[in-house]
């Protein structure tokens, strides 16, 4: 049936949307945390057989390939690949109105195969086809490229020709409509208008939307003018909609979603009460976010739990069982993991690491809340522990937005200070890693003995790459925000930074001089101490973050909640 997956026609399907999927460092695809969400949601779905389908943009440059110049400034190159390895062209074309000329969009399709053999259809839509302007044909090439009314542009693709793609295919029982954060949200509208017959009650029952991010500016909004100009405004979208979701002058998608979805969702605990204060008066509940078991487990760690935990491929609650593994055995996988990482990083950068030595990891977007620069805040003060307590080696990685000045302020701010440390030669080494990407991560959070994570509370909606660290058995250090407030117990699966965080709002909350302070403190007096003066107590702590927190955090237990409460009737 026109491209539509075999095993998915005739069940009532769920369709999940999203503006990136990440999948694999083959498909360059995602940016971030919220595409590979996306990615490790659907195989999961896969894993366990359910029918849903994907859809997002075909993203044909990808995000950007990340190169450091001389002077430690981001470049950003477009990223090549070749859509034709990984999907399969389908002729079906679809039309939607963008500035009131028509575009026409495909879709490639890629199928994502489950543990059990069940395989998933993700559909990437695409506008670079004859047909259209040379303009038009760019639009679904570069992911968060380009100005307002191109990002604009793309989301009438996803939301409104998604839908009719979906149509075109043959999906014409769909249960529930996901919006993966507020790109998507236009696709309620469509619902609205051309599905529903106006009824807003009807389309709530069919979607649910999830929000990723309490910080203000991370929420789509668009100027009236350039909104109408470019959707139409008024003319499609019906008043008494329009009117629920200008704020201020902007149209505000976030709204749209809320608005528009019967079940409204955050992406851990903390998320859902912080998102409730910002959008009162909507129902908001909180599924906490996990990580694809079978993507995140590093090589050594596959053949670890292979022998001692069979079952965890298409059981992943098995890993409350990890206590049972010999520390030796245990000691050997993250040996193996970081021999790969230290490495990768000699490869790269001439760094003379060792893989003796305690290797923190740190690595995610580039930006000013997450602080990635507080490990460096006193640098004299670093260096002093790596030389009183024993050698330090820090590996940094990730990307600024191609629009975020301040955040490769920040990456040149790193990478100076490692060219600085590494020239001296003392105890403390430190390097900055090109392009992160989904394969650098795997191998930085299996390899590193420490994954750290310092983000301005209440800003971190969930966090994800720590939930990956815990399979690898390398715990975490972090403030406590986002999921961390769950996988915390101090001492047992990692250690904080700073104090829990009130009731209700932050305004008391420690500055970066206390925060700096903590956690050079905790490094100096418990981590670094445990890390070459206990080997069994340290395999202690590994092991509890497999059996407490890989157990846990892991998308197979995610989708299952989403089953139980968002996805029912
Ligand atoms: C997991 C992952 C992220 C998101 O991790 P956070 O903890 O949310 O920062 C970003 N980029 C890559 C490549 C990842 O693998």
């Amino acid at each position: 049936m026109n491209g539509a997956d075999g095993q998915q026609q005739g069940k009532k399907v769920i369709a999940y949307f999203s503006m990136e999927v990440g999948i694999s460092h083959t498909m360059p695809t995602y940016s971030g945390g919220l595409g590979i969400l996306a990615g490790d949601t659907l195989k999961s779905f896969a894993d366990i057989g359910l029918p849903v389908i994907g859809v997002t943009l075909l993203n044909e440059k990808g995000y950007f390939f990340q190169t450091i110049d001389e002077n430690g400034w981001q470049r950003e190159q477009p990223f090549n690949w070749n859509p034709h390895e990984r999907l399969v062209p389908l002729p079906n074309i679809i039309t939607v109105h963008i500035e009131g000329r028509p575009v026409q969009v495909r879709a490639w399709k890629h199928l994502i195969h489950g543990v059990k053999g069940n395989s998933l259809p993700v559909y990437f839509l695409d506008t670079n086809i004859d047909g259209n302007t040379d303009h038009d044909r760019t639009l679904t090439k570069h992911l968060y490229g380009g100005d307002r009314r191109y990002r604009l542009s793309q989301e009438i693709i996803l939301g409104i020709g998604g839908t009719r793609m979906l149509q075109s295919l043959g999906y014409h029982d769909i249960k529930k409509y996901h919006m993966n954060e507020g790109h998507a949200a236009l696709l309620a509208v469509e619902l609205y208008k051309n599905v529903c017959d106006r009824d807003a009650e009807a389309v709530r029952k069919k979607c649910v939307f999830t929000t990723h991010t309490p910080v203000a500016a991370g929420h789509d909004r668009f100027d009236e003018p350039l909104f109408d100009q470019v959707i139409g405004g008024k003319d499609y979208i019906p008043g008494e909609v329009y009117e629920r979701i200008v704020e201020d002058g902007k149209v505000n998608m976030t709204l749209l979603g809320l608005h528009l979805s019967g079940h409204v969702n955050g992406v851990a605990k903390r998320h859902g009460e912080v998102s409730k204060h910002m959008f009162p008066g909507h129902h908001i509940d909180a599924i906490t976010n996990g990580i694809h078991h079978l993507t995140w487990a590093a090589p050594a760690f596959q053949e670890l739990y292979d022998k001692h935990l069979p079952d965890w491929r298409t059981d992943p609650y098995s890993f409350r069982n990890a206590l049972s593994i010999k520390s030796e055995e245990l000691q050997a996988a993250k040996e193996a993991a970081k021999r790969k990482l230290i490495n990768e990083v000699n490869r790269r950068t001439n760094a003379g690491f060792d893989h003796r030595r305690f290797t923190i990891g740190y690595a995610r977007r580039f930006t000013t809340y997450k602080r990635p620069g507080l490990l460096l805040f006193d640098l004299e003060r670093l260096k002093r522990v790596a030389e009183n307590v024993g050698d330090v080696q820090v590996i940094f990685a990730g990307k600024a937005h191609t629009q975020d000045q301040r955040g490769k302020e920040l990456i040149q701010e790193v990478w100076q200070a490692a060219r600085e440390v590494n020239a001296q030669g003392g105890k403390l080494k430190m390097v900055f890693l090109e392009h992160y990407d989904m394969e650098l991560a795997k191998t930085m959070i299996a390899g590193c003995d420490v994954w750290l994570n310092n983000p301005q509370r209440p800003y971190e909606a969930s966090g994800t790459s720590g939930m990956k660290a815990a399979l690898n058995a390398t715990p975490q250090l972090s403030t406590l925000d986002g999921w961390w407030l769950e996988g915390h117990i101090e001492g047992v699966t990692g250690w904080k930074i700073g104090p829990a965080p009130k009731e209700q709002g932050y305004e008391q909350d420690p500055t970066p001089d206390d925060e700096a302070d903590e956690l050079y403190r905790k490094l100096e007096e418990t981590i670094i101490p445990l890390y070459y003066g206990d080997k069994h107590e340290w395999a202690r702590v590994m092991k509890h973050c497999i059996a407490i927190n890989a157990s846990f955090f892991n998308t197979y237990r995610m989708v299952q909640q989403y089953l139980a409460t968002t996805y029912q009737d």
